[in-house]
Parts: structure tokens; C-alpha cells; sequence
């Protein structure tokens, strides 16, 4: 699994699939991007949005209460919290390069060194 938030275009923002797509509106609704009919109805969201969120509000302790009911896709299976847990601490390394890809060397920075900080 890797931790893109890529959007690709007439694919499912959360599976990557092509079927039954319609826009998506879910917890991330400013994306632009499309989700398909079968993740809409698991309410699953994209991966990437969901480990990148949670990493820019202090990480999956600080995140649970808004977090705890988010369902991501990971094959075969739409799963819950734990899950979603278990990935973003499998996947720290990826999501601090795209912090610090996306949002600079010092707020990556400040991630590494223990004092994240919530930006919304
Ligand atoms: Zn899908």
C-alpha cells in the first residue's frame, strides 16, 4: 500500500476502480474526484486524505473521536479505526515525505521532532 493522494481521473478516488463513478462527497468533499458506487456505500475515504489528515491533527490518538467511525478500502475489505491505526503507523515514513513534499522541510520537520500541530 502507498500513501498517494493522487487523483486519477475517471478512477474511484478510494478503490481505483471504474466502475458506477459519481463525484465524490465525503469527509474530504473539497477534493475533485470521483468515487464509485460501491465504496460511496461503505462511506469508505481515500486513503491518502485520511493518513495525511490525521498526521497534520496530531496523529491517530489525537484524531480518534473525529476519526474513530472512518472506513477506508483496504483489499479486499473495507475496514474501520484499527485498521486505519495500524496502516498510518506502517505508513509514517511515506506520509512525512509527503508532508514534507507538500507542505515544506520545516513543517516536516516539526512532525519528526514530536510537536505536530493542528492547521484546521
Ligand atoms: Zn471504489
Amino acid at each position: 500500500m502507498s500513501v498517494s493522494n493522487e487523483v486519477l481521473p475517471g478512477k474511484c478516488i478510494v478503490c481505483f476502480s471504474r466502475g458506477n463513478l459519481r463525484r465524490y462527497a465525503g469527509h474530504f468533499r473539497w477534493l475533485t474526484a470521483s468515487i464509485c458506487s460501491t465504496c460511496e456505500a461503505e462511506y469508505a475515504e481515500p486513503l491518502g486524505a485520511v493518513l495525511l489528515w490525521i498526521a497534520v491533527n496530531g496523529g491517530p490518538d489525537a484524531c480518534a473521536d473525529v476519526a474513530g467511525d472512518w472506513v477506508i478500502y483496504n483489499p479486499p475489505d473495507y475496514v474501520g479505526w484499527e485498521a486505519i491505526r495500524r496502516v498510518y503507523t506502517q505508513e509514517i515514513d511515506g506520509i512525512l515525505s509527503l508532508i514534507e513534499s507538500e507542505l515544506g522541510h520545516e513543517y516536516a520537520q516539526a512532525f519528526r521532532s514530536g510537536r505536530p500541530s493542528r492547521i484546521n
